[in-house]
């Protein structure tokens, strides 16, 4: 299994930072380029237009910095100030980062002290594309 410390950590601490006050489930997210350049980010709600997830937060910051090419996203999220529980990421994030992975990219979801771990293609097998 790969090591997955640093992103955990990341991940975990950008889950401090969700702007969460509608839902109040935080989600934070590490994303580690194939440079090993690692992006996080956090929920961020919106109470008038949509909410931008933390998978999305974090491919924004690294697309905009000019990374293109990612190896995989660790997920850790779950009712504010609660224990993490399985997270995986909504359809229009699933949608959105079809967009710039391959169908080997690794989606990891830690919680309970494990690591599940999928390709986008088996989360996303079917998606649209222009
Ligand atoms: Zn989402």
């Amino acid at each position: 299994m790969i090591n997955l410390r640093d992103e955990i950590m990341l991940a975990t601490d950008a889950r401090t930072r969700a702007y969460a006050k509608y839902t109040e489930y935080t989600v934070g997210v590490a994303l580690k380029c194939k440079n090993n350049k690692i992006y996080y980010g956090c929920n961020i709600e919106n109470g008038g237009i949509q909410s931008i997830c933390a998978e999305r937060t974090a491919f924004a910051k690294a697309i905009s910095e000019g990374e293109r090419e990612f190896s995989h996203i660790v997920i850790i999220g779950g009712p504010k100030d609660k224990d993490p529980e399985r997270c995986l990421p909504c359809g229009y994030c699933r949608q959105f980062m079809s967009e710039f992975v391959n169908k080997d990219f690794k989606i990891y979801t830690v919680y309970d002290k494990k690591v599940e771990e999928y390709t986008i293609e088996e989360l996303f097998p079917h998606g649209f594309s222009l």
